[in-house]
C-alpha cells in the first residue's frame, strides 16, 4: 500500500502516519522527522537545513525528492510506504510522480486531514508546552505563522492536484484520534493487519 497524508501543521499526520505503519506494515515516511535527525547529527543535509526549518520555510525541493527516493529503494518499503510531510509543493508532486513511473509503482491514496486552522495553533503550541524533550525549534508564534502560511501557498494546491488524479480522500481531522484512525481505515476500505502481499503481515 502506498499513501501520502497531506494537511496542515499539527492537523496530527505524525500519529496517524505511524498507526499506518503499524496497522499495514509499510514504512512511515516522515521527512520533518528525518530532516531533524539530519540536523540532530550535523550532516551536509542537516547544516543546509537548519536555520530554513527553523523559520517555517521549506527546504528545497531536491533536497527532499533526494531523501525519499533513497528510501523508498530500502528493503522495510518494499511492502509500502506512507508519507507524512511529503510532497509539499506542486514541483515535489510531479518529482514523486517521475520516481514512482520510473520504479513501476503507484499511489493508492492520498489521504487529506481537513482541520479548523484556529483548532491546531491551539494545538501546536500545546504541543510545544507539553514536550517531554523541549519544544521543537519550530514550534514557536513566528515559525508556526509561517508554516501556516507556506501551507496554504505551497501545499495547500496539492489537494486539487490528487481529486483530478482520482486519489484524494478527504478524512475529518478534527475528531479524536481513534476516531480519525478509523476514519482513514474506512476510505482505505482494507482492514489493518491483514496484509498477505509478500513480505506482508498475514
Ligand atoms: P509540520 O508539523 O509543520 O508539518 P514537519 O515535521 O512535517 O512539520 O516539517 C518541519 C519542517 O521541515 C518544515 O517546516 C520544513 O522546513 C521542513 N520540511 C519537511 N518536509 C519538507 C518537504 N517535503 N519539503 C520542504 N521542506 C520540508
Amino acid at each position: 500500500m502506498r499513501l501520502i497524508l497531506l494537511g496542515p501543521p499539527g492537523a496530527g499526520k505524525g500519529t496517524q502516519a505511524a498507526r499506518l505503519r503499524d496497522g499495514y506494515g509499510i514504512c512511515q515516511l516522515s521527512t520533518g522527522d528525518m530532516l531533524r535527525a539530519a540536523v540532530a547529527a550535523g550532516t551536509p543535509i542537516g547544516l543546509k537545513a537548519k536555520d530554513i526549518m527553523e523559520r517555517g520555510d521549506l527546504v528545497p525541493d531536491e533536497v527532499v525528492v533526494g531523501i525519499i527516493s533513497e528510501r523508498i529503494d530500502q528493503p522495510d518499503c518494499a511492502n509500502g510506504f506512507i508519507l507524512d510531510g511529503f510532497p509539499r509543493t506542486v514541483a515535489q508532486a510531479e518529482a514523486l510522480d517521475r520516481l514512482l513511473l520510473e520504479k513501476g509503482l503507484a499511489l493508492e491514496a492520498v489521504i487529506e486531514l481537513s482541520v479548523d486552522e484556529a483548532i491546531l495553533i491551539e494545538r501546536i503550541e500545546k504541543r510545544a508546552r507539553e514536550s517531554a524533550d523541549g519544544p521543537r525549534a519550530d514550534d514557536n508564534a513566528d515559525a508556526l505563522r509561517k508554516r501556516v502560511e507556506v501551507y496554504r501557498a505551497q501545499t495547500e494546491p496539492l489537494i486539487a492536484y490528487y481529486e483530478e488524479l482520482g486519489l484524494l480522500r478527504r478524512v475529518d481531522g478534527m475528531a479524536d484520534i481513534d476516531t480519525v484512525w478509523s476514519e482513514i481505515v474506512d476510505v482505505l476500505g482494507s482492514a489493518p493487519g491483514r496484509q498477505t502481499a509478500a513480505g506482508g503481515r498475514a
